[in-house]
Formats: structure tokens, C-alpha cells, sequence
């Protein structure tokens, strides 16, 4: 049986690399009908907060990342952890460390002289008795002779030279237990099979190993992800603009597509990149795991965006349409909306809008009257002969009984006939009018989610501008 786990230590937001582990822990879960274990690693005390960890809850519950057993929380583990140190000292595997900041300072200078690695020499391995006002560190004994070998699922086999290590703090003086000992504590207890993680980590694992092995346990299996770069493949940073999940919700993004994205910076299929997450159950291994970086390209997030935009449910991306339309203080109140009309809206624009948020401002319009119009514009469409135009129009629409699709289609038929005129000289007019801009859906679209009489009056609005124009 499958047993991953998804460890954040609740430092700061859900980052993006930090979202990739726990989508590929996730996967390797689901698809081998295995458990996905959520552990919060919030024993460092001065650096965890609450609001950090309803954050990256928040954020694994908008991407879908559902949970089977957690979230544990390692500052309620703390009485495992102290039985366990306690064990190790008990067998002779661990000892107390009594050595002074400064006496460490010196003690590394000198290892770093004699066998170039600045590490702690082991002196109070042999130490009988407690030293008078200081509070001991519990230190782990390691094993320097010859190296480590181990077999990653994504990087091969790895050698790691034991001599660079050296006999590190287990448990602080404070009686906090630090992170290379409760991962292994914890990973052992909650039966973790894979350990899937970033490969920042790599580093960490020989003493893991270690620590498993003295402790009796089993070491899982190891699968070190190569971490995400940004388009200048330098490491992924805010730099390169948002690096947290939440941001990318606030800026518009839908959840799948983020997802989806995630997924191929270091997993691949040939070369398809759009897949549902039925799909990427059914299909994802480690194996296809790439040895290399992947590169964080903003731009195919948002072709990716914008291709879930046009494929989502009418009604689920309404409700965003209608979230982001008062985030953005463009209605006061979304409740009031129409939702009928409002899918309406969706269907004109999600064609032209790559995330909710530049629907939202695409379609403000239809909110509120243009206060200006685009000068371009101005300058090329309101021109002195369009008047009785727009008024015509203004009029036939004021006296249709109907306001459809084919009335409108007749109004124009109408308009164009009288005056001898062709579409074109209308057109552009009227969608100023009605829109204050140039670029916006078909006509038909614009005049109707309008409405008849606010059409109406933007139109007369717009011809009394171009006459104030002279
Ligand atoms: N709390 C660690 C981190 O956030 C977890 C590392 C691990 O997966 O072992 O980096």
C-alpha cells in the first residue's frame, strides 16, 4: 500500500515548487489507489504561524489536493519525538552536547583547517558528566566512515561520502527537535512508503538515512524532484513575479488550469499539455519525471488559463465572473446580478478573456455607462455624418416591440437601407457607444446583454457628445 506524504513547514504562503510536491505526492497516491498524508512540520516555533497554515489549506483545497488522513501537526507529536530522542540516547546513539556557541566556533575553524568541511569534531561523545549552567543540545552520532548509497526514483543511484557529515543536533537546547529527526520519526511512524520532495533535500537524505537505521525503521523509498527555474533559468523567485498559489487566485486563474500547468514543469506525456485530472490519475508515474529543471513560463500558464476559461462550466465560472466583479469594485453587490444574464455574459467574452479578472473588466461596461471614449476612436469613428445614423438607430430601437437577435438584425437592415450605407459605417459607432471602446464581442452581443433602454440612452448620450465636438 501507497503511503506519501505532503509536509509544509507553515513558514509563509503555498509556494508554487512547494504546490508541484504536493501535486505530485497527490498523483503518485491516487493513482496507485495509495493514501496522501498531510503533515504540518511546524516545530520551528518563532517561524510557524496559524495563519500560514489556514493559507496552505486554503490554497490545497482550491487546487483540488484532498487529503486522506491529517493534517498532523508535529508540535503535537512532541511527547513521540522526546521518547524517541530519549531511545537513541538510551542505546548509546545519540548524546548531550554541552559545547558553547563560541567553543563551536573555534571547533569549526579548526575542522575546516584539518579536513576542510567547518563540522562539530564529536568531543562530548565521550563527556560523563552535565557542565554546570548549560542547557545540552542532543546530538546524533554519525557514521563518517565510508558512504552512503541510495537508489532515487528520479535521480538514480546516489553516493554520498560520509566524511562530509557530522554529528548533528537532533534535539535543540530549547527541547524543540529539529527538522532531520522528527521527518525521519514521523515518516517511519505514519508508514510513509515514497518520500516525494523537492531536491533541496537531497542533501538531507544521507543523514535521514542514518537516522532511520539507528532507530530501527525501514527507510522509504526516495524521489527528488529537480526544482523550477524562472524564464531566465535562474531559481524560481519573486523576481520573476508571483511565486505564491493564492496570487495566481487572486489575479483570475482557475484552479484546473494552474494544476494542469504545474504538472507538466518536470512531468511529461509526449508532448500533450492539456490533460483532466482523471487523465493525469490514470497516467502519471515517476518515471516520467524529468532529471532536470523545469522553466516556469507565465505565458503558456495563461494559454492554459485562457483554454480552461473556454471550456469551463457556464455556471462555476459566473459565480468567479460575479467574485471578481466586486473584488475588482466593479458592482458593489454580485448578489443582485441576474445569473441567468450573467452566463450570458460569459458565453460573449470568455472567448476574449484569458483570466476571470480581465473578464471582469472586459465586460464592466455593461455595468456602467462609458464615462469617456477610447480617442482613437473618437477620431476615427464619431465623425459629424454618423449622427443621423445613431439616431435612427436610437429611434427604431426605442419603437421595436422586440429586442432579439433578429429585431436587431433588422433595425440595422433597416438603417443601412435608408441611408444607402453599408454595416461598417455604423458599427464601430455604436460599439463606442455603447462599450466607450473599440475592441469588444459582436454587436448583437453588446446591444442585447445591454438591454434596450440603456442602449437607448448610451447611444443619444454618444450623439449629443460627437455634436458637442463641432
Ligand atoms: N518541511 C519540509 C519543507 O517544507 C519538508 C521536507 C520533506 O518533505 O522532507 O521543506
Amino acid at each position: 500500500m501507497v503511503r506519501v506524504r505532503f509536509a509544509p513547514s507553515p513558514t509563509g504562503h503555498l509556494h508554487i515548487g512547494g504546490a508541484r510536491t504536493a501535486i505530485f505526492n497527490w498523483l503518485f497516491a491516487r493513482h496507485n489507489k495509495g493514501k496522501f498524508i498531510l503533515r504540518i512540520e511546524d516545530t520551528d516555533r518563532s517561524r510557524s504561524t496559524e495563519e500560514s497554515i489556514r493559507e496552505i489549506l486554503e490554497a490545497m483545497r482550491w487546487l483540488g489536493l484532498d487529503w486522506d488522513e491529517g493534517p498532523y501537526r508535529q508540535t503535537e507529536r512532541m511527547e513521540i519525538y522526546r521518547r524517541e530522542a530519549e531511545r537513541l540516547i538510551r542505546e548509546g546513539k545519540a548524546y548531550y552536547c554541552y559545547c558553547t556557541p563560541e567553543e563551536l566556533e573555534v571547533i569549526r575553524e579548526e575542522m575546516k583547517k584539518r579536513c576542510g568541511v567547518p563540522k562539530y569534531d564529536g568531543r562530548c561523545r565521550n563527556r560523563k558528566e552535565p557542565r554546570e549552567g548549560v542547557r545540552p543540545v542532543i546530538r546524533f552520532k554519525v557514521d563518517t566512515e565510508g558512504e552512503t548509497v541510495f537508489h532515487d526514483l528520479i535521480k538514480g543511484e546516489i553516493r554520498y561520502p560520509n566524511s562530509q557529515l557530522d554529528d548533528f543536533i537532533i534535539v535543540r537546547s530549547d527541547g524543540t527537535p529539529t527538522y532531520n529527526f522528527v521527518v525521519v520519526v514521523d515518516d517511519a511512524l505514519m508508514g510513509i512508503t515514497h518520500v516525494i520532495r523537492g531536491d533541496d533535500h537531497l542533501n538531507n537524505t544521507p543523514k535521514q538515512i542514518q537516522l532511520y537505521r539507528a532507530l530501527g525503521y525501514e527507510p522509504p523509498k526516495f524521489a527528488h524532484v529537480p526544482m523550477i527555474l524562472g524564464p531566465d533559468r535562474t531559481k524560481l523567485s519573486k523576481r520573476h513575479g508571483a511565486t505564491s498559489v493564492m496570487a495566481y487566485r487572486e489575479e483570475g486563474y482557475l484552479p484546473e488550469a494552474l494544476f494542469n500547468f504545474l504538472v507538466r514543469l518536470g512531468w511529461s506525456h509526449g508532448d500533450q499539455e492539456i490533460f483532466s485530472k482523471e487523465e493525469l490519475i490514470e497516467l502519471f508515474t515517476l518515471e516520467a519525471v524529468g532529471k532536470s529543471p523545469a522553466v516556469f513560463n507565465p505565458e503558456k500558464l495563461l494559454w492554459l488559463n485562457h483554454h480552461y476559461m473556454k471550456t469551463y462550466p457556464v455556471d462555476k465560472l459566473s459565480e468567479l465572473l460575479a467574485e471578481f466583479l466586486e473584488k475588482e469594485g466593479i458592482v458593489e453587490d454580485a448578489s443582485k446580478i441576474d445569473r441567468k444574464w450573467l452566463e450570458e455574459v460569459v458565453v460573449a467574452f470568455r472567448e476574449r478573456s484569458k483570466t476571470v479578472k480581465e473578464m471582469a473588466h472586459h465586460c464592466a461596461f455593461l455595468f456602467k455607462a462609458p464615462e469617456s471614449y477610447d480617442e482613437d476612436g473618437v477620431k476615427k469613428f464619431f465623425k459629424p455624418e454618423v449622427v443621423p445614423y445613431l439616431e435612427a438607430i436610437a429611434e427604431e430601437i426605442e419603437n421595436a416591440s422586440q429586442f432579439t437577435k433578429e429585431a436587431i438584425d433588422e433595425i440595422f437592415k433597416r438603417v443601412l437601407d435608408r441611408f444607402g450605407i453599408k454595416l461598417k459605417a455604423v458599427a464601430q459607432p455604436v460599439r463606442l457607444a455603447i462599450t466607450g471602446r473599440t475592441v469588444s464581442p459582436g454587436l448583437h452581443e453588446i446591444l442585447l446583454l445591454t438591454g434596450k433602454e440603456e442602449s437607448v440612452r448610451r447611444i443619444k448620450k454618444a450623439v449629443e457628445f460627437i455634436k458637442s465636438l463641432g
